[in-house]
């Protein structure tokens, strides 16, 4: 009882940085600030810009109290993490997931602020998290954690400071909460405020597969430039979640023989290839790809460790890791998911020649649409589909050439180049507006 009751329901914190030489590995936060602290030591910045980036410039705990539909309460934790505003507002994802922590959003945001950077979006970067299971709510019970959420975040969001949009967990309907609980705060309609919104609410056409068309674009160049040609290429996707789904799908519009999807319940292989369309099907009516009659079962872990041309990891934090790393086979790594590679695994992967494509460069498409719909909704103005996604294959490709272009003149892994493209914009946009006071 005494812990419930000691228990704070909100609190503002910022995690201490270490110095770049004594950062140790193991969580995704240690992870990101790792990355961090290879790029200011390669682009020749001092301590005081890695101690000012290594933590969040604001973070929130709130209290997320739920009457369940039993008419019991749950208590449930969020988070909202700044991590950077110097480019323009914060920008990112809300997580709904058990395996929500402080440090994880943490990490999430910071490279959210890379990721913007990098595509060239006027972000800063920002990221949220509620930790208890989605899939153990009805509908109800979500919309009440959601409008609470958002409730207790107020202060910190708004279209001009900080713009959500869905990560795991999440989705349009979550955002169009969102967004009505935060326009009643108001007293006036503010599509402007989250992205990821349904399209009758200011949505913009394309956002849903947007994250999943830029991996796609990325993967061909990549495929390309190691000389596979696509077409008759082959390919491993982890994850058939909002980013999983319609990469399989893209890629194999592209002609790549998708040889194996795995969600968090199991995996399936096909050497001829899988029947993506018919596998969505399957995972519509089911709830998961095991059991699909198009392929057979496969361990969910060995599907990392496939002979193929392309694998994509598409679902969580730290999935290549020290231990398996080693056994990877496939010759290109495009990351769908955000840090599925820890830096230990990346030193092995590059040591085996193994070409890794960045989560902050690979996933970005996502963000690149939410800049499109925030600019669409603060104009009242509709774009088409086509304008979406051609725009978007632009700034794809636009960043997939810088990267490849600054990676080839340092000598430098693709991960190593786009971060320190990113934090060289971060920067420049700090040392401009300077120190204050
Ligand atoms: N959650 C997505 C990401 O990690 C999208 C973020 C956004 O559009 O703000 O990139």
């Amino acid at each position: 009882m005494t812990d419930i009751l000691a228990r704070p329901t909100s609190t503002t914190s910022v995690a201490p940085a270490q110095a770049p030489d004594q950062v140790p590995v193991a969580t995704p936060l240690e992870d990101a600030r790792h990355q961090l602290a290879d790029a200011v030591r390669i682009m020749g910045y001092d301590e005081g810009t890695y101690l000012m980036l290594a933590s969040a410039r604001r973070e929130l705990t709130v209290s997320v109290p739920l009457r369940r539909d039993d008419g019991s309460i749950a208590l449930y934790t969020g988070h909202r993490v700044q991590h950077n505003v110097s480019r323009g507002p914060a920008k990112g994802g809300l997580r709904y997931s058990p395996h929500v922590t402080l440090d994880e959003v943490r990490a999430l945001a910071m490279w959210m602020t890379w990721k913007c950077a990098l595509i060239d979006v006027p972000y800063g970067g920002a990221k949220g998290g509620i930790a208890f299971d989605p899939r153990t709510h009805s509908t109800t019970e979500l919309e009440r954690i959601t409008r609470r959420y958002t409730t207790e975040i107020l202060p910190l969001i708004g279209p001009e400071r900080d713009i959500p949009a869905p990560d795991i967990g999440t989705n349009e309907q979550t955002m169009a909460w969102m967004m009505d609980t935060y326009s009643v705060s108001q007293g006036y309609t503010v599509p402007g405020v989250v992205t990821g919104k349904p399209i009758s609410l200011g949505g913009s056409l394309g956002r849903a597969s947007a994250t999943s068309r830029g991996v796609v674009h990325v993967a061909e160049q990549a495929l390309r430039r190691l000389g596979i040609e696509p077409d008759g290429s082959t390919s491993a996707v982890q994850g058939f979640g909002k980013v999983g789904r319609d990469t399989a799908r893209f890629l194999a519009q592209l002609g790549s023989r998708v040889v194996a999807v795995s969600d968090q319940y199991g995996a399936i292989f096909a050497s001829q290839g899988l029947n993506i369309e018919l596998l969505a099907d399957h995972v519509d009516l089911t709830g998961g790809v095991s059991g699909f009659i198009g392929g057979e079962e496969l361990d969910p872990t060995a599907l990392l460790e496939l002979e193929v041309d392309l694998l994509v990891p598409a679902a969580v934090e730290g999935v290549l890791h020290a231990e398996n790393a080693r056994r990877v086979r496939a010759r290109l790594i495009v990351e769908g998911a955000n840090g599925p590679t820890t830096p230990e695994a990346d030193a092995i992967l590059e040591a085996a020649g193994i070409l890794v494509v960045p989560d902050i460069l690979a996933n970005a498409g996502g963000v690149v649409v939410s800049y499109f719909e925030w600019v669409q909704a603060n104009q009242a103005y509709w774009w088409t589909e086509h304008e979406v996604n051609t725009r978007l294959e632009e700034r794809m490709k636009s960043a997939w050439d810088n990267v490849i272009d600054f990676s080839a003149k340092r000598d430098l892994s693709l991960r190593v180049s786009a971060t320190c493209l990113a934090l060289e914009k971060v920067t420049q946009a700090h040392r401009l507006r300077g120190l204050y006071p």
